[in-house]
């Protein structure tokens, strides 16, 4: 069917509601949506080149058996500020690489790929159109406390650590997501994607 498709990168804050509009697109519009962080939790399990490298990398303690031990790989990337780079340097090519295999697969003129950091990975720069969902601070930080029912001060250390008002001015297209209303969103995306088929 189709041999070349369009690509959409997804970003946006915390609690700001990627994981919801990736739910609406593919449910709403039939475009499927590659969601990066699950998916590279996979990978670290079922990938054998980052098994090895991993290992090769903290040692063979960073799996038990099949599983990988978070709570290792987390003391190893707090230890040096060296090893965070070289982490992604393992595991992102393998994302990416995943995600060509499975976008060929899904046989559609447009897929999508959600990820918090698409700036911070690079992988902005394999996708065609990049689409940065907004939401205030204050909201952001209240969706994410009741989805994690995390406390205020650990979400805002994870906003500390993103760089909104940066994203959103590289972005193609923002979506407001202030409001709790899917017909208002899905307004937003119909043009966003009206864009992206006639550019
Ligand atoms: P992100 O993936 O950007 O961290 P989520 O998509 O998980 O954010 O959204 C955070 C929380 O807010 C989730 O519980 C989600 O269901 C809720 N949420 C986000 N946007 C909306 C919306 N437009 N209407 C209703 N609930 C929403």
């Amino acid at each position: 069917m189709f041999n070349e498709y369009r690509s959409i990168g997804i970003t946006g804050g915390i609690g700001s509601g990627k994981s919801y509009i990736s739910n609406l697109l593919r449910q709403r519009f039939g475009i499927p949506v590659y969601d990066c962080d699950i998916e590279a939790k996979r990978l670290t399990v079922t990938d054998e080149e980052i098994r090895g490298k991993l290992i090769q990398l903290v040692g063979p303690e960073v799996y038990n058996g099949e599983k990988l031990v978070r709570q290792r790989l987390a003391q190893y990337l707090f230890a040096n500020s060296e090893h965070v780079g070289q982490v992604n340097a393992i595991i992102h090519p393998a994302v990416l690489k995943d995600f060509k295999n499975w976008a060929d697969r899904q046989h559609k003129p447009i897929v999508a790929l959600e990820s918090a950091i698409l700036y911070e990975s690079g992988f902005n720069e394999y996708v065609d159109y990049v689409l940065f969902v907004d939401a205030p601070k204050e909201i952001r930080l209240d969706r994410a406390m009741q989805r994690d029912t995390a406390s205020a001060e650990r979400i805002k250390a994870r906003m500390q650590m993103q760089y909104p008002e940066l994203h959103r001015k590289l972005a193609d297209f923002i979506i407001d997501n202030s409001k709790a209303d899917d017909s208002y969103l899905e307004k937003q995306l119909k043009t966003a994607l009206l864009y992206l088929r006639n550019r």
